[in-house]
């Protein structure tokens, strides 16, 4: 077998199902093969196309011929103490992407990278100090739950009691920036004959590319989760730049716009803690006041903030994230808050990047000279 990132063949994995028709098509068979296909993929998680067993050996080898099956190279897998796991994953060209499995009472949810990097610069966020490499591809976005079901030895898929239930869209990378690819893999995620795994179970996290939401919610249609960070412009344009071009009311706007968008199926408002900055109790009477004015249908989730090597962000203390979430929850708005998980081996959700990524970066920091940050309004 060759290697997969040397393979001039076609990966069957991530082609949609018309690129896979397409492809059949092109040496001679007929579309219907795509559905049998897609069920070795993605139902029984084979590697090898001879494992294939519905079809004919013929057929195995004139597919071999054409396609390949292709798994990301795992360079690292943990495990946390307090059972999350972290796959560090490299690349054809080297880049390297994290995916973090965190487990729940019954269930888990895989936080799925979509980006090498994130070309978005949010000043608290570890990725945003990395320059944009690339986009995923809808194989490599895929890969990273095949590589994790296969670690958990979770094939055939569908069956009760798995630890792989939920997809979020949190790890590295801005995905509405590559909506193109995440939308391929996301659709083949959600294919109730790709893995099947329901719309209800996957969330996408977006720091605000407001004119690709609306098209989030019409052609992926899964729960929109926002990174909100501020309730007033002057500050979130310093947490979260791309606020400077899309501002609050569109953003909100086109919250309260967001297909699907109901009480059933709420958006989450994610906000990190940031001591002194935006844990006020002001900011949360601002925050439901929002929500309320512009009728979003919303829940928050509570992020003590992740501290990194360089970053002038402090956590907020215990009891100012409680006070937040006590005067929201007296406000009618859920907020729980998010418990850090994984801290032993790395491994929080939003703020991945490998231990070999942050020494290049401190290297490439020492040699570059840092532009003042942007001040913090008061
Ligand atoms: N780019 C997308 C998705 C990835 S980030 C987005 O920004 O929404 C996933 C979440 O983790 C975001 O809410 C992000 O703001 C948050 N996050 C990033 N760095 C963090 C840190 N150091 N501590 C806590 N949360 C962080
Ligand atoms: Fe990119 Fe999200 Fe990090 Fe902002 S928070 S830099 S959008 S990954």
């Amino acid at each position: 077998m060759t290697h997969p990132y040397t393979d001039t063949r076609t990966n069957l994995i991530g082609l949609t199902r018309d690129e896979l028709v397409a492809k059949l098509a092109e040496i001679g068979e007929k579309p219907f093969r795509a559905k049998q296909i897609w069920h070795w993929l993605y139902h029984q998680g084979v590697t090898d196309i001879a494992a294939m067993s519905s079809l004919s050996k013929t057929l195995h080898a004139k597919m071999e011929q054409h396609f390949y099956i292709g798994r990301l190279e795992v360079a690292r897998h943990l495990t946390s103490e307090d059972g999350s796991q972290k796959w560090l994953f490299r690349l054809e060209d080297g880049s390297e992407v994290e995916t973090v499995l965190i487990p729940d009472e019954g269930r888990g949810a895989l936080c799925i990278s979509s980006q090498v990097g994130c070309s978005l610069n949010c000043d608290f966020c570890n990725t945003g100090t990395q320059n944009i490499v690339r986009n995923l591809t809808p194989a490599e976005i895929i890969g990273q739950l095949l590589a994790a079901r296969d670690s958990q030895g979770e094939w055939p898929s569908g069956v009760d009691g798995r630890l792989l239930t939920n997809i979020v869209m949190m790890g590295m990378g801005e995905p509405l920036m590559n909506f193109d690819n995440v939308k391929k893999a996301l659709l083949i995620i959600k294919d109730g004959e790709g893995i099947a795994i329901s719309k209800r179970r996957i969330t996408l996290s977006t720091s605000g590319v407001v004119p690709m939401m609306a098209r989030c919610g019409d052609e992926i249609e899964v729960d929109l989760a926002v990174s909100l960070h501020a309730a007033r412009d002057e500050l979130r344009d310093v947490l979260v730049p791309i606020n400077k071009k899309y501002p609050l009311d569109q953003l909100l706007t086109a919250c309260a716009a967001y297909p699907g968008a109901r009480n059933a199926r709420r958006i989450t408002m994610e906000y990190v803690m940031i001591k002194d900055v935006n844990d006020s109790p002001d900011d949360a009477r601002l925050l439901a006041k929002l929500m309320h004015q512009y009728q979003i249908p919303a829940k928050f989730n509570l992020i003590p903030f992740n501290p990194w090597p360089g970053t002038r962000y402090e956590t907020s203390s215990n009891n100012a994230v409680h006070r937040f979430s006590r005067i929201l929850n007296d406000l009618g708005y859920s907020a729980p808050i998010r418990q850090p998980r994984g801290r032993d081996i790395m491994a929080a959700c939003g703020q991945l990047k490998s231990d070999s990524e942050n020494l290049k970066l401190k290297a490439l920091a020492a040699k570059r000279a840092k532009p003042d940050p942007a001040p913090l309004p008061v």
